[in-house]
């Protein structure tokens, strides 16, 4: 398996912006738009990521939209699988099944389609850009057991470990790079 070399970590840390009080006043929002230009960093990462999960035998890598189709997307062809994206409340045409999840106000919903796994018993890579409180994932997460697959490990390029998200996921977590 991969491991990060101190060199690669720092490269992938100083590609990601903070933009402060984004949102809202009080967040710190992570940037990967600034990861996403610098093709050394890029690079680095998707390198990373396919040595990891080249020898997992996956069927399938998932999304999480938004941030997690531009991941997911290159990993899948690099992979020489499939890619399922996992969207937001209304956005995917065929029949669906559903997952609600806890927002700090209120709730949000994700989909996938009924058929988006069409192996059998698929193995099934989960993958967003960051996991703060873990509720999107483990939605996430949750929607590819009910439609037959399984969510093997779910991956993220930022864990907020102060948040404890992972904690609440059903399958093994990898996150590239923390933030204590
Ligand atoms: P959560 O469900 O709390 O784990 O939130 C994860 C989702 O919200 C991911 O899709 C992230 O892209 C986004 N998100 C939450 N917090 C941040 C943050 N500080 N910076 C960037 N994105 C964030």
């Amino acid at each position: 398996m991969s491991t990060l070399s101190p060199e690669d970590k720092k490269i992938l840390e100083e590609s990601i912006r903070d933009i402060p009080d984004f949102p809202k006043e009080g967040i710190v929002f992570k940037d990967i738009t600034t990861l996403l230009n610098n093709n050394q960093a890029l690079k680095t990462l998707m390198n990373h990521l396919e040595e990891r999960y080249k020898t997992y035998n996956l069927d399938y890598v998932a999304g999480i939209d938004a941030r997690g189709f531009i991941f997911g997307s290159i990993l899948a062809d690099r992979l020489n699988i499939g890619f399922v994206p996992v969207r937001k409340k209304g956005k995917l045409p065929y029949t669906t099944v559903a997952e609600k999840y806890a927002l700090e106000y209120g709730t949000d919903e994700v989909e996938v389609h009924i058929d988006a796994f069409p192996k059998e018993n698929a193995r099934v890579l989960l993958i967003d850009d960051l996991i703060a409180t873990g509720g999107t994932a483990k939605a996430a997460a949750s929607l590819i057991g009910k439609v037959g697959a399984n969510c093997v490990e779910a991956c993220f390029i930022l864990e907020l470990d102060f948040l404890k998200g992972r904690d609440g996921i059903d399958c093994d977590v990898y996150s590239v790079l923390h933030i204590d």
